[in-house]
């Protein structure tokens, strides 16, 4: 693959991301890009930065989709940011079903979390990463309602709006799990490793219907 050697630009022409292409952070090449703090993308947005956000739909569709997972042999996911993926941009996609069970997805350019809550959540069974392919095991603690400026491009009607979305419990996790990995930062780094099971008191699970 040559996505390492093409900062800002997929040069794979029209092929689709697999899981094999997703940068793991066990590989020091890529944790090299993965470490890195996302730049800014120039609005409007330009072809590249529009192909980097159709090749991370795509991967959020299939793994929705059974036969695409088989067939490709796809590890599910629920978010996917561009560096994760060898652009180094604050562009990511989260599709992502909520605790009642209804569908959110957006495709995110240039966010920035405004305010959020001093009450934590957290996932029981801990987070995952397409990029950390070895098991970490560990409780990792996010503020429970985010407030974020963000641009949002919709696929249907092809615009790029501004937004402010407020979100909570799953939704915000899964968004702050992205959102971190445009400033460099993995799920791993926020694990307690003195105590990766002790919960803060201010925190309260995230619970699943
Ligand atoms: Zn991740």
């Amino acid at each position: 693959m040559l996505l390492y050697y093409s900062f800002g630009k997929i040069d794979n022409g029209d092929k689709m991301i697999l899981y094999e292409d997703i940068l793991k952070e066990e590989n020091k090449q890529d944790n090299e890009i993965l470490r890195l703090k996302a730049k800014a993308v120039e609005l409007p947005l330009k072809e590249e930065d529009l192909n980097t956000l159709s090749l991370i739909k795509e991967y959020l569709d299939n793994s929705y989709d059974e036969e695409a997972i088989k067939k490709y042999e796809l590890r599910p996911g629920v978010g996917l940011a561009a560096p994760q993926i060898g652009v180094s941009k604050k562009i990511f996609g989260i599709k992502v079903y909520d605790e009642n069970k209804v569908l959110h997805e957006y495709y995110v350019i240039n966010p920035k979390i405004i305010s959020e809550s001093v009450e934590t959540t957290y996932l029981p069974t801990g987070e995952g990463c397409l990029s950390v392919a070895r098991d970490v095991q560990g409780l990792i603690f996010r503020p429970k309602k985010i407030t974020v400026r963000t641009h949002l491009y919709n696929f249907e009607t092809k615009e790029t709006s501004k937004v402010v979305l407020k979100l909570k419990d799953y939704l915000a996790v899964v968004f702050q799990h992205e959102y971190d990995h445009l400033q460099g930062i993995l799920f791993i780094d926020r694990i307690n490793n003195e105590d990766p099971f002790g919960i803060p008191e201010n925190s309260s699970p995230i619970k699943m219907g």
